[in-house]
């Protein structure tokens, strides 16, 4: 039997890239990866681009995460409002807590991109 001595062939790894828009405005500061894999020897991705694109990655309390008033405010609505459920019982109670924590994720992903210069280009 004839051995089969062609070399195996495997399609092209395709890693999907970041917005260079988002990708110039994301800080690395605000997130740290939980996966502990380096990159792959062919993807072209920096390391930042890799974990601008990663959602296993943790957000990183930054200064101004610290800081915003609005991120302050909700998490002071759902502590009062978590402190309220546990007599409550009251499933609409249940829902706005899932919102609230919505809301912080969504705040915080917002303040993981810096601030855009403003009419740096336009005339
Ligand atoms: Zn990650």
């Amino acid at each position: 039997m004839k051995k089969n001595t062609e070399p195996k062939t495997y399609p092209p790894i395709i890693f999907p890239r970041a917005d260079p828009r988002d990708l110039a405005r994301f800080d690395p500061r605000t997130k740290t990866c939980s996966m502990n894999c380096g990159p792959h020897a062919l993807d072209p991705r920096t390391k930042a681009e890799r974990m601008l694109l990663c959602d296993e990655c943790f957000v990183n309390e930054v200064t101004t995460m610290a800081t915003c008033d609005a991120l302050g405010k909700i998490r002071e609505a759902r502590a009062l409002l978590r402190d309220e459920a546990k007599t409550a019982n009251s499933r609409e109670l249940a829902m706005v807590l899932t919102k609230l924590d919505e809301a912080e994720l969504w705040r915080q992903r917002d303040m993981q991109m810096k601030e855009v210069p403003q009419n740096h280009t336009a005339a």
